[in-house]
């Protein structure tokens, strides 16, 4: 698949990066991602992915945009109240690059989901979907880029267990919900860290696919904005996981 003028014309700035180049651009133009999460985390990584070429997104999400998202979901504006986020950050994308097929999921992800995306991104907020999404990504051989946020707190890891021997998965880090996990509906967060953090999703997705640097597999990027600190927590494969080493 070469890559057409126009084409050549938009992605230029990744064709000058040796680690991108042509071939790399041509890589995200043939990939499918598929995007959990719509909304802080989501909206970032969705249109750094979109704005990167990637030729098919598929957005998961099943909550409409509420005036207390704005403070964060900058794809959304105030007349976007009401709607669904889905279909509103599909539309951006579709308005960002017509060319990429967007597939809008206006439904909440559920176990027995299935996602097309050769790569799934978990913008998530809460602990079942993500165990689920590792299940998924371990057992159907595709590779999961991760991200949380709380408070000036964001954190993101590739968990690539079904691919890499010997990569964790996201159950090898976290074996199970934490008592006291709450939603950012309870906590705060500070809306840049959760734009920062989405950005790394994207980041890591986009490296995952054309092969450039060195992912997050088998380490946790830590990114504390109080402290304007980021950290690498490195983690191993659990040999007792009930996902990755059953
Ligand atoms: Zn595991």
């Amino acid at each position: 698949m070469s890559l057409s003028p126009e084409e050549l014309d938009r992605h230029r700035r990744h064709i000058l990066l040796k680690e991108i180049g042509g071939p790399g651009v041509q890589k995200l133009r043939a990939a499918s991602v598929s995007i959990i999460g719509a909304g802080a985390l989501g909206g970032p990584a969705a249109l750094y992915l979109a704005a990167a070429g990637v030729g098919r997104i598929e957005i998961w999400d099943d909550d409409r945009v509420e005036r207390s998202n704005l403070q964060r979901q900058v794809q959304f504006a105030e007349a976007d109240t009401g709607a669904v986020k889905a279909e509103t950050l599909g539309a951006r994308i579709a308005a960002l690059d017509p060319s990429i097929d967007v597939r809008v999921m206006a439904k909440r992800f559920a176990e027995d989901s299935r996602p097309e995306g050769t790569v799934l991104v978990d913008a998530s907020d809460n602990f079942a979907t993500r165990f689920a999404l590792n299940r998924l990504a371990h057992a159907s051989g595709r590779a999961l880029v991760s991200a949380a946020v709380s408070g000036w707190t964001g954190q993101v890891g590739v968990f690539a267990s079904g691919v890499i021997a010997q990569a964790p998965c996201y159950q090898c880090w976290v074996p199970e919900a934490p008592p006291a996990a709450e939603a950012c509906d309870e906590v705060g967060v500070v809306g840049a860290v959760t734009g920062l953090t989405g950005s790394i999703l994207a980041l890591e997705t986009v490296k995952w696919i054309t092969g450039a640097g060195d992912p997050l597999i088998g380490r946790i990027l830590v990114i504390d904005g109080l402290r304007s600190e980021t950290r690498t927590v490195r983690l191993r494969r659990d040999l007792q996981c009930p996902v990755c080493s059953a």
